[in-house]
């Protein structure tokens, strides 16, 4: 039996036209340097496949389930002398989802996963400042990048093009990726004061001051083989996640 579509921006309106969709997936991406090896639409690729892959599984097993177009751009305002750096603010970005979900709010999907490939992206203050005005629509945040163990499959996962990143490049779009002998080694400079350091205290990184080839994260042990181990992990446990989350009614979310 054929399942329902999930993919919107190959849909034609005769294919979706009918369907009841339970959950709306909208991966959100940056456009940013990655080193010298990797793409500029890094994050927002990554966001996209992963998406993709998830709702594909979770729709296999019944879901209704369909992923929006990517967003491509993030919160880089740390990065603005970087070329090639496009920074969307976290205020646009709130204006980007409440048209998003007022959209989905219409045609009575009333779930919604942000898919976040970047770490600069932070959209807890956004969902909750929705959360009044939209109250039909229950909307979740999934960093994947925190999600599925990674620390099981990499030696060192890194923060930015290292090796968690790099991998999962070489498996979805290993012909975009420049040969890893061109790639800086990723090092970074800490912060000098103990509450940083700690995670306690938090300002945001002048990226150009941490790290001289905008990565951060040692990418030489990266491998294709890698990328599709954690891939796969990552993408059974969000297809789960999806499941559950387009199914549960809200009066049984808790118990
Ligand atoms: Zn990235």
């Amino acid at each position: 039996m054929e399942h329902t579509p999930h993919e919107l921006s190959a849909a034609k309106w005769g294919d979706i036209q009918g369907i009841k969709y339970q959950l709306a997936i909208l991966p959100w991406g940056a456009t940013e340097a990655h080193n010298y090896h990797l793409p500029y639409g890094t994050d927002t690729l990554e966001a996209q496949y992963i998406a993709h892959e998830a709702a594909h599984k979770a729709n296999q097993k019944g879901a209704k389930i369909l992923v929006l177009p990517a967003i491509p751009f993030g919160v880089n305002t740390g990065q603005m002398e970087i070329p090639g750096t496009i920074n969307m603010n976290p205020s646009t970005q709130t204006f980007v989802l409440r048209d998003i979900i007022e959209s989905l709010d219409h045609q009575s999907i009333s779930r919604l996963v942000i898919l976040n490939g970047h770490g600069g992206n932070d959209f807890k203050p956004a969902i909750r400042e929705l959360y009044q005005e939209f109250p039909d629509v229950l909307v979740a945040n999934v960093d994947w990048f925190k999600t599925g163990q990674p620390e099981q499959f990499f030696e060192e996962v890194g923060d930015h093009a290292g090796e968690m990143e790099t991998s999962i490049m070489l498996h979805i779009a290993g012909d975009i990726v420049s040969p890893l002998e061109k790639a800086g080694k990723g090092q970074s400079k800490s912060f000098q004061i103990q509450g940083f350091r700690n995670g306690w205290a938090w300002t945001p990184r002048q990226w150009t001051a941490v790290t001289e080839d905008t990565g951060i994260g040692d990418p030489s042990k990266a491998s294709s083989k890698k990328g599709e181990k954690y891939l796969s992990r990552l993408t059974d446990l969000l297809a789960d996640f999806f499941f559950e989350f387009s199914e549960t009614e809200r009066d049984l979310l808790y118990e």
